[in-house]
């Protein structure tokens, strides 16, 4: 076995954009390092105006916004949500927490989103709500997914942790399902170590949404002047993040462009070093349609078969390259049989087993892009033409 001597390319790294210690230092001189500061009240406003999105409110987490959806629908015992089961576990927990039985949809060989043709079979009167997710930054069909769920009167969530300031034919992402959720997990394009945000396109949802995050209470109300004093009116938990996380966040969205566009130029090396590798060695690259502009989240590659992809991760690892893969399937997860889930995913437990992420973030140079490069061409499968 050969051993590299070469330093470990890790598959994600925190980069930083510049100004986040200032604004964490400004912060803590401000003598506000609770949330709904003034770095929060940047940040939601960024967004809100970036995104074209009614109100944004930053919580602690994708998942916790996750929660506060689920509530804000009123989620209940024996309800029924449909979502894919190629996810992360936070997008069916939330749901599950309400007493919710998942209902999976396969998701498209193609693009690995949610199969919109598969949708409207899963629907039942039970169905409350459709969650998709923008798998790898790449929209899913949005235009069927809005008219299906329309039709059928079901509130539609993005889980758009992958996603952010990706677009569907010029709209952005987030800016679709009734609410909308992001995270700022340090995996993510953008990040505060740990933290999310909920997206609110239907104003009903606005105030219920205020109250759930500050514990129940009406305190926004009262801040704004609108209540004499606050109390609890409702259900809810502590889901606000610290401003000292909100000034990380503002000084990671002062360079959006730089990050987006160095991020776009590391995932169109990839694409355009391997393709004749990938199509000589019967491995499949990500598929982008045309009317979407993705977010520029990772950059995936399918083998044709788990062996495949077990020798693959072992041969970048020999050569210190540090891939992994993702996502175990939900449909078939003891909690899914436990909670009576339904719907059978063929193409998930395939993709499932063949799917590779290369490493992926912003600070990588070219001089370890290549060294990538060069060792995944240096892979070849069995099944090689
Ligand atoms: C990262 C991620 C989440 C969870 O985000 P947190 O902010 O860590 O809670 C949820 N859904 C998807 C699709 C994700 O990728």
């Amino acid at each position: 076995m050969i051993r590299s001597n070469a330093e470990t390319i890790p598959f994600n790294k925190a980069s930083f954009v510049g100004n986040e210690q200032t604004y964490i230092a400004q912060a803590i001189a401000n003598r506000h390092i609770s949330g709904d500061g003034p770095f929060t009240r940047r940040v939601q406003a960024f967004l809100e105006s970036d995104l074209g999105v009614g109100r944004v409110l930053l919580t602690t987490s994708c998942t916790h916004a996750l929660e506060m959806s689920a509530l804000l629908l009123d989620i209940e015992p024996g309800d029924e949500v449909i979502l894919p089961s190629f996810t992360f576990v936070s997008t069916v927990n939330a749901f599950a927490l309400r007493g919710a039985v998942p209902v999976f949809v396969d998701i498209r060989p193609d693009t690995l989103n949610i199969d919109e043709n598969l949708l409207r079979a899963a629907i039942t009167p039970r169905t409350k709500a459709i969650v998709v997710v923008h798998y790898a930054g790449v929209a899913c069909e949005m235009d069927a997914i809005c008219a299906i769920a329309g039709a059928a009167n079901i509130p539609v969530i993005e889980d758009n942790a992958h996603g952010l300031f990706g677009s569907y034919r010029g709209r952005p992402l987030g800016s679709f399902g009734v609410l909308a959720t992001q995270s700022f997990h340090e995996t993510k394009n953008f990040t505060c170590g740990e933290g999310g945000a909920l997206l609110l396109n239907d104003p009903q949802y606005i105030e219920r949404a205020e109250i759930l995050r500050e514990k129940g209470t009406n305190r926004a109300r009262f801040f704004r002047g609108q209540v004499d004093k606050y109390t609890w009116v409702d259900v809810g938990s502590s889901y606000v993040p610290s401003e000292l996380l909100a000034a990380f966040l503002a000084a990671q969205f002062e360079g959006k462009s730089e990050v987006q566009a160095a991020r776009a130029a590391i995932w169109n090396r990839y694409n355009e070093a391997l393709a004749g590798w990938a199509t000589q060695q019967n491995i499949q690259l990500p598929s982008v349609p045309a009317h979407c502009e993705q977010a520029y989240h990772m950059f995936y590659i399918l083998l044709p078969s788990l062996s495949e992809r077990t020798r693959f991760i072992e041969h970048l690892k020999e050569r210190n390259i540090n891939a992994v893969f993702h996502y175990v399937p939900l449909h078939s997860a003891p909690e899914a049989v436990r909670l009576n889930a339904r719907g059978d995913c063929p193409v998930t437990q395939d993709v499932s087993e063949r799917l590779v992420r290369l490493p992926f973030y912003r600070e990588l140079t070219s001089i370890e892009q290549q060294r990538v490069i060069d060792a995944v061409k240096a892979f070849s499968t069995r099944l090689a033409a």
